[in-house]
C-alpha cells in the first residue's frame, strides 16, 4: 500500500530490497497491494495476508518486511496470518544504523532511536497479555485486569525509560564537547564542509577522495576531532574541515532524526554543504527531496548547498544533464574514477569563505 502512483510504490519496494540485503537478509519475493486505504486488522486485508501466507511458505522464507510502520496490533495480526516474524521499515532502518555506528555517540543516538521505538510496542504486548490474565474487566483497567503480563511490562517500560534518560545525558555530554570543538575552528576561522546526501550515494567514498587527494597538515587543533570530521586543504593553502554526515533514506524513522539531532545540527553549522546524490538512481529527484526534508529539519536548508552528481561513470548523460540544468549550484562527478573531483576541489575553494585578515595597526 501506497500513498503515490504504482511505479512510486514500486521503487519503494526496490529500495526496501536493497536496504534489507544491507541489513543481510536475502531477499526472495515482493509482494505489491494496492488499496486505498491500510487495513486496519492486518494492515494488507484478510486476502492478501492469505496470498503473502502462500509466497513465504513457497519460497521458504522466515521474514517478512513491511514496506511501512506498522501498528504494534497489525504486526501481530499479520504474523498471526504469514507464520513467521513480520518486522517494518522503522526496524529495518533502525537495525542498519545499529550495524554501521561506529563512534560511541553514534551508538548512543542509535539505542536510544531503538528504545523509543521499542517503548509504545512495550504496551500492545502489555494490553493483550493483561486481557489474557484479566479476562472480564471492559477497558483493561479494572482491578482484575492487573496481570503478572503487566507488571513485567511495567518493570521493563521503567528500565526502558531510565536507560534513555541515561543515553540523552551522555549524548548532551558528547555535544558539548563537539560544540567546543567546533567553537575552537570557529575562532581560528577553519571553514567547514558538511557532506550530505542519501544512502549510498557515494558521500564516504568522496570524503576519501577530497581527503585522501590532499595535503594533510599536522596541527594539534585537530588532534581530537571526531573520526569523520577529516581535514583537507584548499590549493593556495587554505584549510576546511570536511565531515561525514549520517545516510538520508526516504521516511527515515522519526526517532533517527530526533536521536541524530545534534549530529545533523553539525550541517546547519557549516560554511558549504555538499550535498550527494546517486546519478545512476533510478529516482535521483526524489532522493534530492528526501534529503532536504531531513536538512530543514535541523535548519540545514539555510547553508549553501552543492549538488554533487555521483556516479557519473554509470549514471545516463542524460540523467547528468537534467540535474545540472535544475540545479544552479551543481557538478557532475566520479568518486570512483575520479572523473570531476579537480573541478569539486576548484568549486569549494571558491566558495569557502576567506579568512579575514585583520591587521593591527598600534599607534604610539
Ligand atoms: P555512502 O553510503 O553515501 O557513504 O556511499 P559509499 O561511499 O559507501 O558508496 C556506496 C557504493 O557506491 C559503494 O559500493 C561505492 O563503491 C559505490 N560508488 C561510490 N562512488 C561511485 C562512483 O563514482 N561510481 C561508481 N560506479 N560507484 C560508486
Amino acid at each position: 500500500w501506497s500513498e503515490g502512483t504504482a511505479e512510486d510504490a514500486e521503487n519503494s519496494l526496490r529500495e526496501l530490497s536493497a536496504l534489507a540485503e544491507t541489513a543481510g537478509s536475502t531477499v526472495l519475493a515482493g509482494v505489491l497491494q494496492r488499496r486505498s486505504r491500510p487495513d486496519p486488522g492486518t494492515w494488507l486485508g484478510a486476502g492478501k495476508a492469505q496470498e503473502l501466507r502462500d509466497v513465504v511458505l513457497s519460497e521458504g522464507a522466515d521474514t517478512v518486511i513491511a514496506d511501512t510502520e506498522l501498528a504494534p496490533s497489525q504486526r501481530r495480526a499479520l504474523e498471526d496470518v504469514v507464520k513467521v516474524k513480520v518486522i517494518d521499515r522503522t526496524a529495518l532502518i533502525l537495525d542498519i544504523f545499529a550495524q554501521h555506528a561506529k563512534s560511541k555517540e553514534g551508538k548512543a543516538q542509535v539505542e536510544l532511536a531503538q528504545l523509543s521505538y521499542l517503548l509504545p510496542r512495550l504496551r500492545g504486548w502489555g494490553e493483550s497479555m493483561s486481557r489474557q490474565a484479566g479476562g472480564q474487566a471492559a477497558g483493561g483497567q479494572g482491578m482484575g485486569s492487573r496481570g503478572p503480563g503487566e507488571t513485567k511490562i511495567e518493570l521493563d517500560r521503567r528500565r526502558i525509560n531510565s536507560r534513555m534518560a541515561k543515553l540523552r545525558k551522555e549524548i548532551a555530554q558528547m555535544k558539548t564537547s563537539r560544540d567546543t570543538k567546533r567553537h575552537s575552528r570557529k575562532v581560528h576561522h577553519v571553514p567547514s564542509v558538511a557532506i550530505a546526501g542519501y544512502t549510498n550515494a557515494g558521500k564516504s567514498s568522496l570524503l576519501n577522495r577530497l581527503t585522501g587527494a590532499g595535503v594533510l597538515v599536522q596541527n594539534q587543533l585537530f588532534a581530537t576531532l571526531d573520526p569523520t570530521v577529516r581535514r583537507s586543504q584548499t590549493d593556495d593553502g587554505r584549510v576546511y574541515t570536511l565531515a561525514d554526515t549520517v545516510g538520508f533514506v526516504a521516511n527515515l524513522p522519526h526517532q533517527l532524526v530526533e536521536a541524530f539531532r545534534s549530529t545533523l545540527e553539525e550541517v546547519s553549522d557549516a560554511d558549504l554543504v555538499l550535498h550527494v546524490v546517486d546519478g545512476s538512481h533510478p529516482d535521483p529527484e526524489g532522493q534530492i527531496s528526501a534529503v532536504r526534508e531531513v536538512l530543514a529539519e535541523v535548519g540545514g536548508d539555510q547553508v549553501k548547498e552543492v549538488i554533487v552528481v555521483n556516479k557519473a561513470d554509470l549514471a545516463e548523460q542524460h540523467v547528468i544533464d537534467r540535474l545540472l540544468r535544475s540545479e544552479k549550484h551543481s557538478i557532475a562527478v566520479s568518486a570512483r574514477t575520479g572523473a570531476g573531483i579537480r573541478e569539486l576541489r576548484d568549486l569549494v575553494a571558491a566558495e569557502l569563505p576567506r579568512p579575514d585578515i585583520r591587521v593591527e595597526v598600534l599607534l604610539p
